[in-house]
Parts: structure tokens; sequence; C-alpha cells
């Protein structure tokens, strides 16, 4: 049973009052730390950056760029290997984009995964009309992980990408990140990781780790929408093309021929996210504050509680592993996931029902939809209590 951090809930307005909310896997509520920073970066401290001569400006420029330096930092890498992007769509698009339109031919081979989120997979569709490269799927152990085995198997020298996720949005199934880059890498090929669910719940090192690509949200690590980060090994980012053009891009600008800053600049036209990157920067400070371990601990704990919990009803189908990390999902016998939703809701619980961008795996699960309960670090003992009794009385409604 988690008590570890219940002392947390305070710090959150947007959970004041008792509401039980339990979809921080679609995006985590916010801590007046974060909310003071934003306020304070768009108010008291508010200028461009990178431009004025004047000192207002020239501090928010330091402040920027600190928040760089604090996400390279998070993750264990190097300031000049973070672009900062709107979030772990637009980053996934800007690989596709720069990397694979320069790097992938017909003939190439990208391998993905049946659990991925769609933005894990429309954007290498997207590439694949553009290039002609061929999309495989690597699959599923029985209890919904990605099977590494079989990656292992299915890769050959063909392949030149392999982009997965880090922990499921759906299962909470936790991928072995350095097995996927060793296979990926003895194949000749690059690791994508889509970090979503992985960055506000697992500790981050992308040494250790030894991925090429690594993705994530700001607004699902208790930072701002509008804001999240690609790190990419520097060789990489530097041998890109330029994605979008515009100002903050450039070296020179002629009519006759533009050049290019270098990375990560190169990928950052136009005024950046100043109040997001600021806001995501107070988020990791205060995420690190409570630390990584803690957080992991944490949101085991309650997923395994939830787990045994629902494994005591025979009308619960459980779906995705018994370690899974902060997300379970879940289906009621004869009970649509809205409908559980709809009645949850009326008492004050907040799940998500729905196929989660993750269409291919509810095909896979043979369901049109979950319901799925993720846990953040305010959540607690209450929010299951709450969730369970609402599960009993949706269970009466129904019969
Ligand atoms: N990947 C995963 C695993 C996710 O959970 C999400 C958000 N649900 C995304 C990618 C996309 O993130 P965003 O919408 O913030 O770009």
């Amino acid at each position: 049973m988690s008590t570890a951090i219940l002392a947390l809930k305070d710090e959150f307005p947007g959970i004041a009052g008792g509401w039980h909310y339990l979809d921080t896997a679609a995006t985590a509520q916010k801590p007046q730390a974060v909310i003071d920073a934003t306020v304070n970066a768009l108010g008291r401290d508010y200028a461009t950056v990178h431009r004025g001569v004047y000192a207002r400006s020239a501090e928010m420029t330091l402040a920027f760029e600190a928040a760089r330096r604090r996400t390279a930092a998070f993750l264990g890498g190097a300031e000049e290997e973070i672009v900062f992007t709107r979030g772990a769509t637009e980053a996934i698009n800007l690989v596709a984009q720069t990397w694979g339109v320069e790097n992938l031919k017909a003939g190439d081979r990208i391998l993905l995964s049946t659990l991925e989120h769609h933005s894990n997979i429309v954007p290498w569709q997207m590439l694949r009309e553009r290039t002609g490269v061929a999309i495989d799927v690597c699959p599923l152990t029985a209890d919904g992980r990605i099977d590494v085995d079989e990656a292992e198997r299915i890769l050959t020298p063909a392949h030149k990408l392999v982009a997965l996720a880090h922990v499921s949005n759906v299962l909470g199934s936790v991928l072995d990140v350095r097995r996927a880059a060793d296979l990926a890498h003895a194949a000749g090929a690059l690791l994508l990781v889509d970090g979503c669910q992985a960055a506000p719940r697992i500790a981050l090192d992308m040494a250790a780790l030894d991925c090429d690509f690594y993705v994530f949200s700001a607004h699902k690590l208790y930072g701002p929408t509008g804001i999240g980060a690609l790190w990419a090994r520097k060789a990489i980012l530097d041998a890109m093309p330029p994605w979008h053009g515009g100002g903050a891009m450039i070296d020179r600008v002629t009519f006759e021929k533009s050049t290019y800053a270098p990375a990560p600049q190169r990928f950052e036209a136009g005024t950046p996210m100043i109040v997001e990157a600021l806001g995501m920067a107070a988020a990791m400070d205060w995420l690190s504050g409570i630390g990584l371990a803690r957080a992991e601990q944490h949101e085991r704990d309650l997923a395994a509680r939830l787990r045994a919990e629902l494994g005591k009803r025979n009308d619960v189908t459980l779906f995705g592993p018994e370690d899974s990390v902060g997300i379970v999902s879940f289906a009621l016998d004869g009970v649509h996931p809205h409908d559980l939703g709809t009645i949850l809701d009326e008492e004050g619980v907040a799940i998500r029902a729905g196929h989660h961008c993750a269409q291919p795996l509810m095909d896979h699960l043979g369901v049109p939809a979950t319901a799925r309960a993720s846990f953040g670090l305010y959540s607690d003992d209450n929010d299951i209590e709450a969730l369970l009794k609402g599960i009993e009385r949706t269970r009466r409604i129904f019969g």
C-alpha cells in the first residue's frame, strides 16, 4: 500500500476539493511551484529571448538557456543535444521529416511495436509515403510487454530505425531500453524512444539507456502544455537538415541563399516557447526534488494495489503486466468503458475511457476501448477506494 507521498495533494490546486483525478497519463495536474514559475515568466519577468539589448531580455535569455541545461540534466544529456519542441508528437515528426527523409529510402525498414501511441505510428507512415520505407511491427508478450526477443528475430540489416515506447500509455509496461538499444545497434539501426509516460515515472540517463533519440512532453511531467523536447546524440543532430525555416534558426540570410545555425537552434525556428520552457524547468526541479526513485516506487505501489483489488473481482479483465508502472487498463464485464467513465464522473472520479490513441493495441486486445486509471504523485489510496466504490455502484446499476 502506498502512503509515501500523501502530503502532496495540497500543492495541486487542480485537484482541490477532493477530486479523484486518475487521468495523469493523459496530462498531469500542476503543482503550485510550476504555476508560479509560469505566471512569473508570463508577467513579472516577461521579455523575448536572444534578441533584446535591454537587461530584461538578457535575463530572460539566461533563464531560457538555463531551462535547456535543466532539461539536459534531467535526461542525463548535454545541452547542445536538447531541441525544444511543442511536445513528443512534434519531436517524432521532426525526426521523421529531417533524419528520416535524409537517411531512409525504399528497401529500408523501420521497426515499431503493437503498443505504440499513434504519434509513434503515423509520422512513420507519412515517411513511408514519402520514401517507400517499410514498417514492421514487433508483437507483444502475452502479458503486454514489447517482446524484445521477437525484435531480435525480426531485425535485419535493412532496419535503420527502431522506435518504441519506454512505458506504454495503456498497459504501463516498461521496456528494457538498454536491451532494445543493443539489439538495434547490433542490426545497424538507431533507437528512438517515446518517453512520454516514462519521464514522469522513471529516472532517466541517456548514457545508460544508450538510445539515439528520446522524446517526451512536459505536460505529462507536471509542466505546462505546448512544450517538450527531443534529445538526440550530438553527432546525429549535427547531421540532420533543418526542418521549419524562419527566424532564430539561421546564420546568415540573403535572397540568394541562407545558411543555418548549428543544432539545436537550427531546429527551433521562430520565437521559442519562453514561458513554457521556464515552466518545464520548474516542473523538473519539483519532480527531482521529490526524487524519481520515490516517484517510480509510488507509481508501482499504486498500480499494484489497484491491480490486486480489481483482480479480486470476477467481472473485471485486467490488461498489461503485473509490474506495470502508474497505469492500469481494465474492462468491466458488460459495461462499456464510456458508461463506466460517466458514472465514475458522478462520483468525482476521473478516468480515461477510449482507445488512448492506440487503436492497433485495441485491435490486438480485441476491444474497442478500455477503462484506464493512471496515477500521479498526488494520487493515493483514497483515489483507489473512490474508484472501487464507483465500480461497485456501476455494477449495481448495470446488474
Ligand atoms: N506517446 C505516448 C506514450 C503518450 O502517452 C502520448 C500522450 N498521450 C504521446 C506520445 C503524445 O504526446 P503529446 O500529445 O503530448 O505530443
